[in-house]
């Protein structure tokens, strides 16, 4: 049986609080808070219920540490995290046990057989924005009750840090950083389609999907400043960022990835839908009338986004994609593939050996 947390334990406990403020990806962190806990309270398995922004129940990850006896014999501790979101399984005990938390704002404990459940509120500015959940063979002693408030305390105060240093002040979107931070870990999801947008926003993707990468440029947007002024342009950006929003799927991820350029990586399940779901976007941004200015239009250059390509290129190409638009007149869309197809890109060939 697992002691009471002693002063032995302050350097590990110190080294594990250092390592997630290291994190610079939101969801990376909240696996390193189940990480630092489990073993600080010796269990094996810790789960982190978050909440939307009504407070109800929007996703699950568990974490769970085994030891497991490998073929030379040796024992090695194996970890694993896992997303749910299929929150209708949830167990009601657990349900229960949150909604206590969320109507207390304090941590909830209750007797299950010879175990205990235990909750602890997660603080997002004043509200309830998720719970700490574990189950143990005995009580919370004041010690592990101090230190796991403590640990949640500058869990919370770093998340919603990393949160703001990764969104734009103006829309509220993701901001360039976040893109550059999470590229890697996007990429190697987009590998295992069915778990992309789930992994990433804990919401359901289409089986099978591909995804795609897409430029967005407002075009002659210079004019609408120079004519109405910074004020009216950071409204128009605003609204562009809003209609955005409307259009995509929530799974889809948005980036304000500089002034008044927006990077989009949408799933969808052939060409053809992709295409669709970006001119749905140009339409939409096209058709509405802006105060003031009355019309705007958008340039868009998109490219898929092959997990065995480097995200920087696919970038790159959407990119190219999106200046070839300006060039032929703006207000349209021009896909990396078909330009290549139609022999205005030539194809390039990248070895290995050029990335590494
Ligand atoms: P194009 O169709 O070729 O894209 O022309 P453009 O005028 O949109 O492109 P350009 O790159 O020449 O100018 C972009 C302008 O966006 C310049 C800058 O004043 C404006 N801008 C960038 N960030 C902001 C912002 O945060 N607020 C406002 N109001 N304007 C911004
Ligand atoms: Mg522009
Ligand atoms: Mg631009």
């Amino acid at each position: 049986m697992a002691k009471e947390l002693n002063q032995s334990q302050l350097p590990g406990l110190l080294g594990k609080l250092g390592k997630m403020t290291s994190i610079r990806d939101t969801e990376l962190l909240e696996q390193s808070l189940l990480r630092s806990l489990g073993p600080l309270l010796g269990i094996l398995n810790t789960s982190l219920y978050r909440t939307d922004e009504k407070q109800v129940l929007a996703r699950v990850l568990h974490y769970h540490r085994s030891k497991v006896v490998e073929s030379d014999g040796e024992a090695r501790m194996v970890e694993r995290v896992e997303e749910v979101l299929n929150l209708a399984e949830l167990p009601k005990e657990v349900i229960a046990l949150t909604e206590n938390v969320r109507l207390l704002a304090k941590p909830c404990t209750r007797t299950l057989g010879n175990e205990v459940l235990v909750a602890y509120p997660l603080f997002g500015g004043n509200e309830v924005c998720g719970y700490f959940v574990f189950q143990r063979d005995r009580e919370v002693s004041p010690v592990e009750d101090a230190t796991i408030r403590g640990v949640l305390e500058v869990f919370s105060n770093y998340y919603a840090l990393l949160d703001i240093s990764l969104r734009d002040r103006l829309t509220g979107l993701f901001n360039r950083q976040a893109l550059e931070n999470s590229f890697d870990r996007i990429w190697s999801l987009l590998g295992q389609p069915d778990s992309f947008t789930e992994k990433l926003e804990g919401r359901r993707s289409i089986p099978g999907g591909q995804y795609y990468l897409a430029l967005i440029d407002i075009d002659h947007f210079k004019q609408v400043n120079d004519t109405h002024g910074h004020m009216v342009g950071d409204e128009i950006l605003l609204l562009v960022s809003r209609l955005m929003s409307a259009t995509f799927r929530g799974s889809d991820l948005l980036y304000r990835y500089g002034g008044e350029e927006f990077v989009a990586i949408a799933a969808a399940e052939n060409e053809k839908i992709a295409r669709n779901i970006f001119e749905r976007l140009r339409l939409a941004i096209e058709a509405h009338s802006f105060p003031r200015i009355g019309g705007l239009t958008i340039s868009i250059g998109y490219c898929r986004a092959d997990p065995n390509i480097l995200p920087q290129e696919v970038l790159s190409r959407a990119d190219r994609s999106l200046y070839r638009a300006k060039q032929d007149g703006r207000n349209r869309i021009y896909d990396h593939q078909e330009l290549l197809a139609a022999g205005i890109f030539t194809e390039t060939v990248y070895s290995e050996a050029e990335f590494f």
